[in-house]
């Protein structure tokens, strides 16, 4: 319960930093976002979960989640909160950050449709649950991979709201390659325990992006 809060008094004291640099406007934007996702996270995925029968690449999936984190969370929140990386900053027009929330926005929402949906089979590595069951409906009848496409939108909208050359791409950069090296193995994964059930699914529903049928 208390390690959930140290986030918020981590994000807390970057908006106060941040504040104190002068710059406080985009970076407080880009705090309101991340404690957004983090609050659609920790609140639907609290409680007991279902024990793990059988976990897959633990050892590069840790590594990439570790890499992740460090683009999405550590480095934004350092480069909001001292200087260090400045030099890389840049000044850009105000649309910038309305796109930028927009987009996010979008990410959140479809963050917690994934999370809603996926309930106990949610996993941060790869990994199969006892009484896994295969979520098809929802936002999972649109896209496969609806958390990794609201995952996406965030990185999106962190590059375009953190002004800053190395710290904005970052999360982008890390989660780009942690999906190209994650999907394929999931789906691996899914097709080993699910079957036919799984090919079917597959067949008839996109990955990441919804298709607009014969639009
Ligand atoms: N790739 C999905 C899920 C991400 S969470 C998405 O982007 O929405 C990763 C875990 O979800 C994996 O370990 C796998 O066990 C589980 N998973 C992936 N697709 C699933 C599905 N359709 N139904 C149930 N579990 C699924």
């Amino acid at each position: 319960m208390i390690g959930a809060a140290i986030p918020y008094v981590i994000m807390l004291a970057a908006a106060v930093a941040a504040t104190l640099r002068g710059s406080p406007y985009s970076a407080i934007e880009f705090l309101v976002l991340m404690g957004a996702w983090y609050t659609v996270r920790m609140y639907l995925t609290w409680g007991e979960e279902k024990p793990v029968n059988t976990e897959k690449d633990a050892r590069r999936e840790r590594i990439l989640a570790g890499l992740v984190g460090a683009g999405m969370v550590f480095l934004p929140i350092l480069t909001i909160s001292l200087p260090i990386i400045d030099f890389a900053s840049y000044i850009t027009w105000p649309g910038q950050f309305v796109i930028g929330m927009l987009v996010g926005a979008l990410g959140t929402y479809v963050f917690w449709c994934a999370h809603r949906d996926l309930g106990k089979n949610w996993s941060a590595h790869l990994e199969v649950r006892e009484k896994h069951t295969l979520v098809t409906n929802g936002i999972y009848g649109r896209v496969r991979h609806p958390m990794y496409t609201a995952i996406f939108l965030l990185c999106l909208a962190q590059a375009l709201i953190l002004t800053n050359w190395i710290a904005g791409p970052a999360g982008l950069v890390f989660f780009t390659l942690l999906y190209v090296t994650r999907v394929g193995p999931e789906e691996a994964m899914m097709e080993d325990q699910f079957g036919d059930q799984w090919r079917s699914y597959a067949e008839r529903t996109p990955r990441l992006i919804p298709s607009l049928g014969r639009v």
